[in-house]
C-alpha cells in the first residue's frame, strides 16, 4: 500500500487527485478527520491552481472524443459505472459514514442505491432525449442538445457522493467532460468514484477529481476560460464568489444553494402526519438543504401539535451513525457544531424559548432543538443554521401563513400539511419555492426540475432541465429549397 493510500473502515482509498487517468499528488496535504470518533482518516492532496489547470487541460483534451462517442456507448459506460457503484456499495457506504457522519443505514439502503440510479437514470434519459421536428412555412426546425465542453462541478459535504453524481451523471451523459471538486470535509468517496469509473472503462480525462480547500483551488477552476459550465451546490457566500469568478468568461452557472424552508401545518391537517413530517426535519442531523426548519402552525392546534412533537422527538436516538438504531448522528465537523450553537445561543439571548434541546453534547452531537417565541425578523428565523434546529411560529389565517412562509430571502422548498385539497391548491400556488410538497416530504424524482428561487439558487437541474443546462441547445432550420444533389 502506497504512502498515498489510506484505509478507512477496511477500504483502501487513494488520497491523490485523479487527473487524465492518473493519480497525481500535491506538494501539500490537508487532514481529513472523522466526525464519528475524531479519528484521522487521511492526509488528502491539497490542490492548487496548478492541479486545477492540469485537470481542466485533461478534460479539454478528452472532450472531442467523448463528445463524438455515440449516445448508446456513452449510456452503456454510465450503466457500467452504476454496476461498479452497486458492486462496491458497502464500501462506499462505510467510507461515506466515516467521512461525513451520516447514518450508515441510510447510505446502505437509500443514498448509495440512489448514486447508482443517478447514472442509470441520466444514461436512459439521454437515449430518449429529443424534440419533435416542427415546421415553419415549410422549413424544418430540428432541436439538438450538443455537448458543451469541460464542466466544473463543486459539491458540499452533507450528501457528498449523492450530490456529486447528481451532477456528474448528466454532465457525462450530455457528452461533456468533468472536473469534480468535492468538499474538503468529505473528500473520500469522490476518490473511490474515480476508481470505479476507470474500472468501468470511462476513457482517461473524461472524469477528473481534484481535492482541496475552497478558493485555494476553486478560484482557478471557476475562472478558467476553457470551462464551459459550472454547477455548484453549497452556500450563498461561496456562490457569490463563484459567480464573480465566472463572470469574466460568462461561464454558464447552475447554483443550488441554501434554504430556510417552511412547513405549514393547518388545523385541518392529519396532526400525526404533520408531526412525523416535522420530526423528519432532524434527518442527517439537520444538515439538509431542503429541511423545513420553520414550523408554521395554525394557532388552534399549536399546543396539541407541540405536545405530540415533543413526545415524538423524545424517541429519537442520537449516537453512533454506524448503529442501526441511531436516528441522528454527529455534526459533520466541530466548526459546524460551534456555528449551530452560536445560532441557538444568540436566538435565546434575543428572547427565544427552548422547547427541547438547545445544547451540544460530547463535542460531536447537537441535541435536536425546537425554539419558539421567535420574531419573524430574528436571525434564527431568517438564516440557515444547517443543524438540527427548528423554530415554531403560529399563524391565525391562511393569508398570514403564506406571508410568513414567503418572508425570507430563500425559496428552496416548502411543505404543506392540510386535509383540504382546495386549500392545498390555493396555498401551493402562492408559495415561492423550487419544490413544494403536500402532506409528504423529500419525495424526489430525477425527472422533476430541482433548484431554488431567490437566494436558494439559479437554474434548475433534473431530467431534460439537466441537459438544457449541460448542453449547447441548438435549433437547426432547413429550407425546402436549394438542394443541388439528392443524397
Ligand atoms: P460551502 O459553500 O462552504 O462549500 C461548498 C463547496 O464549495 C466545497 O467543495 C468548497 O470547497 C467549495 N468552495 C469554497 N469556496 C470556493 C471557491 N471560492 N471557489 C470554488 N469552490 C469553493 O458549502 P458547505 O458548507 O460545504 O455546504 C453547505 C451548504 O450547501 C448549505 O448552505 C446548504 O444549504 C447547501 N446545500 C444546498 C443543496 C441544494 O441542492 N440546494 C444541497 C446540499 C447543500
Amino acid at each position: 500500500m502506497s504512502e498515498h493510500t489510506t484505509t478507512v473502515a477496511g477500504v483502501a482509498v487513494d488520497t491523490r487527485h485523479w487527473i487524465g487517468g492518473e493519480r497525481v499528488a500535491s506538494a501539500g496535504t490537508f487532514t481529513d478527520v472523522s466526525p464519528v470518533d475524531g479519528a484521522v482518516l487521511g492526509e488528502i492532496a491539497r490542490g492548487t491552481a496548478a492541479e486545477a489547470a492540469a485537470a481542466v487541460a485533461a478534460a479539454k483534451a478528452a472532450f472531442p472524443a467523448w463528445a463524438a462517442t455515440p449516445r448508446e456507448e456513452r449510456a452503456r459506460l454510465l450503466h457500467a459505472v452504476a454496476d461498479g457503484v452497486e458492486r462496491r456499495l458497502e464500501e462506499l457506504a462505510v467510507v461515506e459514514t466515516a467521512d461525513n457522519g451520516a447514518l450508515l443505514r441510510s447510505h446502505r439502503r437509500g443514498v448509495m442505491p440512489r448514486v447508482a440510479h443517478n447514472f442509470r437514470f441520466f444514461a436512459d434519459w439521454l437515449l430518449r432525449l429529443g424534440h419533435e421536428d416542427f415546421d415553419t412555412r415549410g422549413h424544418t426546425n430540428h432541436v439538438s442538445w450538443d455537448p458543451a465542453g469541460p464542466c466544473v462541478l463543486i459539491t458540499p459535504w452533507n450528501a457528498p457522493l449523492m450530490l456529486a453524481t447528481w451532477k456528474v451523471a448528466p454532465a457525462l451523459a450530455a457528452g461533456n467532460t468533468v472536473v469534480l471538486k468535492p468538499a474538503e470535509w468529505s473528500p473520500l468517496t469522490a476518490s473511490l468514484l474515480a476508481g470505479i469509473a476507470a474500472e468501468a472503462g470511462l476513457p482517461a480525462g473524461v472524469l477528473n477529481v481534484v481535492q482541496g480547500y475552497g478558493s485555494e483551488i476553486g478560484d482557478a477552476l471557476t475562472s478558467h476560460p476553457d470551462v464551459r459550465r459550472i454547477s455548484f451546490t453549497g452556500s450563498v457566500p461561496t456562490a457569490r464568489r463563484i459567480a464573480a469568478s465566472a463572470a469574466a468568461n460568462l461561464t454558464p452557472l447552475s447554483l443550488e444553494l441554501g434554504g430556510k424552508s417552511p412547513l405549514l401545518v393547518f388545523a385541518d391537517a392529519d396532526l400525526d402526519l404533520a408531526v412525523d413530517l416535522a420530526v423528519e426535519q432532524y434527518d442527517n442531523a439537520g444538515q439538509v438543504c431542503l429541511a423545513a426548519t420553520r414550523l408554521l402552525v395554525e394557532e388552534t392546534v399549536a399546543e396539541e401539535f407541540t405536545r405530540r412533537f415533543v413526545e415524538r422527538a423524545a424517541r429519537l436516538v442520537q449516537g453512533d451513525p454506524r448503529d442501526e438504531a441511531t436516528d441522528i448522528g454527529p455534526t459533520v465537523h466541530p466548526r459546524q457544531l460551534e456555528k449551530i450553537d452560536g445560532f441557538v445561543r444568540r436566538a435565546v439571548a434575543a428572547g427565544a424559548r427552548t422547547v427541547i434541546g438547545g445544547r451540544p453534547r460530547d463535542g460531536r452531537y447537537y441535541a435536536p432543538t425546537l425554539l419558539t417565541d421567535v420574531a419573524q425578523d430574528a436571525e434564527i428565523v431568517q438564516e440557515e443554521v444547517f443543524g438540527p434546529v427548528l423554530t415554531l411560529q403560529t399563524f391565525g389565517t391562511e393569508e398570514e401563513a403564506v406571508r410568513l412562509a414567503n418572508d425570507t430571502r430563500f425559496g428552496l422548498a416548502a411543505t404543506v400539511a392540510t386535509g383540504d385539497p382546495e386549500r392545498a391548491r390555493r396555498v401551493t400556488a402562492r408559495l415561492v419555492a423550487g419544490t413544494v410538497w403536500v402532506n409528504c416530504f423529500f419525495v424526489r424524482d430525477l425527472q422533476a426540475p430541482f433548484g431554488g428561487s431567490r437566494h436558494s439558487g439559479v437554474g434548475r437541474e433534473g431530467g431534460t432541465w439537466s441537459f438544457d443546462f449541460y448542453c449547447d441547445v441548438k435549433n437547426t432550420v432547413t429550407s425546402p429549397k436549394g438542394w443541388t444533389s439528392h443524397g
